[in-house]
């Protein structure tokens, strides 16, 4: 499954974050392939397209689709040199498909901030250089071995230093991998070093209880803002403190307290929502009056390769797909309304599931 790392310097808020995640969980029986881990916590991704094919349908069960958080604490100054227990956090840091970074917005005089005061750019740049000094490690030491490997003629070599060094520059300008225009030959090279600042990156500006209404408000949320545009990185203003007593309530008393707060929906849904955007992910649904259901693929999926996340026997003995786009089936109200309209199709294998596609597959066992 793919993941999320949530980072940030100490006390900015992150356990708070991670319990509201954990609180507010998946139904794990839904998704026995999820990890069991107590820093991983599973979340359903909320989707209006779903509750909507749910009127359609009116199925026995309704599953949304999920995805991973997992908390990497403990990261602070000094980790790419491996004090403390900086480098085993990198490593962690390494395995996730991408960052949710918390920055503190919060004033709050009784919880001590590492550095003395609020101040979210420079909250950022201290986690920000770490990963970069990971980096720049990283490349020169491949810099370093590919050169050698020039020397035996290879003129793949070659080209691979070249990126490398471009990398390399903006590393030592304290801009990360990801800030690079790269070809898709070029990102591949670079790809294969996993850089850590290659990962895309959403901010979650923490800001005070009182403060979740008014949250663009708040100087240090428009500073955190700033920074992300510059870097072409999203940013979702949140209350960590507050989401861990929503992910309390349910129902009602949920719509309530959130009514209360001034807010349409919760800040940790706007996150699930954002990082699921950041990861790259489409959702295609099944629709049958058992079950219905949201499934989570990546971008340039093609119709066996969805199946292949439902059962790999789905993908093994793929024939063909019957797919209708959402839009389409809501249009025509049903199934039998879309195919009357021709909007049921039947699709092969070098199909590219699209976002939002309902289907059903044909398999041999
Ligand atoms: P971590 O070290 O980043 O995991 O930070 P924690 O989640 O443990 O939070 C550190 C302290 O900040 C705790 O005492 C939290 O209750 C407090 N805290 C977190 N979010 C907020 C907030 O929005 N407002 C206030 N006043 N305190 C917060």
């Amino acid at each position: 499954a793919l993941k999320a790392g949530i980072v940030g310097l100490p006390n900015v808020g992150k356990s708070t974050l991670f319990n509201a995640i954990t609180q507010a969980g998946a139904e794990s029986a839904n998704y026995p392939f999820c990890t069991i881990d107590p820093n991983v916590g599973v979340v359903e991704v909320p989707d209006e397209r779903l509750d909507k094919l749910v009127e359609l349908v009116q199925p026995n069960k309704t599953v949304p689709t999920a995805f991973e958080f997992v908390d990497i604490a403990g990261l602070v100054r000094g980790a790419s040199k491996g004090e403390g227990l900086g480098n085993k956090f990198l490593a962690h840091i390494r395995e996730v498909d991408a960052i949710v970074h918390v920055v503190r917005c919060f004033v709050d005089e009784n919880v001590t901030h590492v550095d003395g005061k609020v101040n979210p750019i420079s909250d950022i740049q201290t986690i920000n250089l770490e990963l970069i000094l990971a980096d720049l490690e990283s490349v020169e030491k491949r810099i370093e071995r590919s050169r050698k490997n020039i020397k035996g003629g290879d003129k793949k070599y070659a080209q691979e230093v070249e990126v490398l060094e471009r990398v390399k520059e903006a590393l030592y300008l304290d801009q990360p991998a990801r800030s690079l225009e790269l070809s898709d030959d070029e990102r591949q090279i670079v790809r294969d070093l996993h850089l850590l600042t290659l990962k895309p990156v959403l901010y979650a500006a923490n800001v005070g209880e009182d403060e979740v209404a008014t949250a663009e408000e708040n100087p240090y949320v428009k500073q955190v803002r700033e920074f992300a545009a510059a870097e072409n990185a999203e940013v979702v203003p949140i209350s960590a403190k507050v989401e861990a007593e929503i992910a309390e309530l349910e129902g009602e008393d949920k719509d309530m307290f959130l009514e209360e707060l001034g807010l349409q929906e919760s800040g940790l849904n706007r996150l699930i929502k954002a990082a699921y955007k950041l990861l790259g992910l489409y959702t295609y649904f099944t629709a049958g009056v058992q079950e219905v259901r949201a499934w989570t693929i990546r971008k340039g999926t093609k119709a066996p390769g969805a199946a292949g996340v439902i059962h790999t026997d789905f993908e093994r003995g793929f024939i063909r797909a019957e797919v209708v786009a959402y839009t389409d089936l809501v249009a025509a109200g049903s199934m039998n309304g879309a195919k009357e309209r021709g909007q049921l199709r039947l699709e092969g294998k070098e199909y590219l599931v699209q976002d939002g596609d309902v289907m059903h597959f044909r398999f041999n066992v």
